[in-house]
């Protein structure tokens, strides 16, 4: 009876660990995804007031460094925002 019940623990503590492993596998399996999905959306532009380059995601941002309001022009160029 002892040797089962062991045997019954060493298994139940056996799948745990494989459900763990699985769990980690499938969560950074899942992070690699969306960072490539995410970052093939940034875009990098170049600032045309400051010249320095920017991390475009949305059609409208703020430099963060001279702080002026830009657009993403349709030639893929950022311009200044009226
Ligand atoms: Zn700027």
């Amino acid at each position: 009876m002892i040797v089962v019940k062991k045997g019954v623990v060493r298994m139940v503590v056996t799948t745990m660990i494989i459900i763990f492993i699985s769990l980690v596998l499938l969560l950074s399996f899942g992070y690699f995804i969306y960072y490539l999905i995410f970052n093939n959306k940034v875009k990098k532009l170049n600032c045309p007031t400051c010249g320095r380059e920017l991390k475009v995601i949305q059609k409208t941002i703020k430099c963060p460094h001279c702080k002026s309001k830009l657009f993403e022009h349709e030639n893929g160029e950022l311009m200044l925002r009226n």
